[in-house]
């Protein structure tokens, strides 16, 4: 039976689309390693792992065998007054592989939530130490999900969440780090920040950032200093860190988490996306013994969440088999290469008069063209090519699973810079 696209098209949301005209969708029927089958058999080299996600591809045996295996036991249990061995072995393994200090977890479902959880978490340590706070700052561009108040600290100008800008609470806005990843650092990119955090400290709960990598906010890879700056304004007037690894996370940026690159602990992290390397949606938040217990010992008495499906066992069980290939397999050498291997490739797309600048950190490559692509065109052009690749604005970006062959990137970016060429 083949996927019913019309009904599709009349009846289900796609992300970030119209009901009335919705930019198509190619139905897939499975997936595996890094190749995506469509309806008709045509096999696309996928470049995006599904949104971050798939460190390993698809169809992948051991967490296959996990999730079999834990539906055999049970698929879901309530979290309030129960607890299972998953979930316990989980929480093991993030508080060992995040940055130091971080112990206590809190299981979400899903990355926005996780930064709810987060927000909710600094609210919630000012308010047990009678010294409630009630703003946020972060920097522009930033993207950190579609929950309200992950919105709020998201970009609000010239964002996709313009649109609520009236209903969401106004948070403090630094610009955007100017200093690239690579580049020398210019001492004064930390200056409107500073003069918001001596101007504002007194009633702002949290800065809230994504470390070196800002994802869907433009894809901006800015300079280690500037995170190891924020921390320690943060130690200065004595406020919390909150880290968004929700894309960067999983060594993603060629360090396990991204903080590690300015050799930083937050007060407060999130994780999510990669966590169960794609299979299902599962998202974190941890935080210090200081905070948890600071908060634990506030009027409330308790943190204030508690999702029905926290802590979900099938998910938790492929989390954990998730990390231990992650961990037991040479992620590093293979972000690495991937790296060097998109730096050569991507490199001839910086020639074309479309393009605006190329930039590769880890196992993220971006082209960055003038003007904004038409995603349709742009989509069923790269289907052509036989590659996965979904664009926003005026990005071209892949990160691809770590298992991709060295023939397969470089058909992903040939096929870029062979659709850019003719765009
Ligand atoms: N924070 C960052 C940095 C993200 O990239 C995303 C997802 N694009 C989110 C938060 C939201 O996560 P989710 O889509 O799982 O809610």
């Amino acid at each position: 039976m083949s996927i019913d696209l019309q009904f599709d098209t009349q009846h289900l949301w796609h992300p970030y689309t119209s009901m009335t005209e919705p930019l198509p969708c190619y139905g897939v029927v499975s997936a595996d390693k890094c190749l995506l089958t469509l309806e008709n058999g045509k096999q696309l080299i996928d470049g995006m792992s599904s949104w971050w996600a798939c460190l390993f591809g698809y169809n992948v045996e051991e967490l296959n065998t996990a999730a079999k295996q834990q539906l055999d036991k049970m698929s879901h249990v309530m979290f309030g007054g129960l607890t299972h061995q998953p979930a316990v072995d989980l929480a093991k393994k993030l508080v060992s592989i995040t940055p130091v200090g971080l112990e206590k977890v809190f299981l979400s479902d899903s990355g926005s939530v996780s930064v709810e959880v987060a927000l909710k978490m600094a609210l919630q340590y000012w308010h047990a130490l009678d010294k409630p706070k009630s703003q946020f700052l972060t920097i522009r561009n930033g993207y950190h999900g579609d929950t309200f108040g992950a919105m709020s600290v998201t970009d609000p100008e010239g964002s996709m969440h313009e649109l609520y800008h009236n209903f969401l609470p106004r948070q403090l806005f630094a610009p955007q780090p100017k200093t690239p990843f690579d580049q020398p650092w210019d001492t004064h990119d930390l200056d409107m920040l500073s003069q918001l955090v001596k101007d504002n400290h007194a009633n702002i709960a949290a800065i809230i950032l994504e470390p070196i990598v800002q994802g869907a906010g433009g894809m901006h890879f800015y300079h280690s200093n500037y995170l190891q700056g924020v921390r320690t304004l943060c130690d200065q007037y004595d406020l919390l860190l909150i880290a968004d690894e929700i894309a960067t996370g999983f060594g993603r940026t060629g360090k396990l988490f991204a903080c590690e690159h300015a050799n930083i602990s937050p007060d407060i992290i999130c994780i999510g996306k990669a966590i169960t390397g794609g299979y299902m949606s599962l998202a974190a938040t941890l935080t210090t013994n200081h905070i948890a217990e600071t908060i634990s010992r506030g009027k409330a008495g308790v943190f204030m969440h508690g999702p029905t499906f926290m802590g979900n066992p099938l998910a938790c069980a492929v989390a954990n088999a998730n990390i231990e290939k992650l961990l037991s397999f040479d992620w590093q050498g293979a972000v690495v290469k991937i790296e060097s291997d998109l730096k050569g490739y991507l490199a001839p797309c910086a020639e074309l008069a479309q393009v605006k600048s190329v930039r590769v950190l880890g196992a993220i490559g971006v082209v960055q063209l003038h003007e904004p692509v038409d995603v349709a065109t742009v989509q069923k052009k790269f289907v052509e090519h036989g590659v996965w690749i979904r664009p926003f604005g005026k990005l071209i970006y892949i990160m691809p699973p770590y298992i991709i062959s060295r023939t397969q990137l470089q058909h992903l970016c040939a096929a870029i810079f062979t659709v850019v060429n003719e765009s």
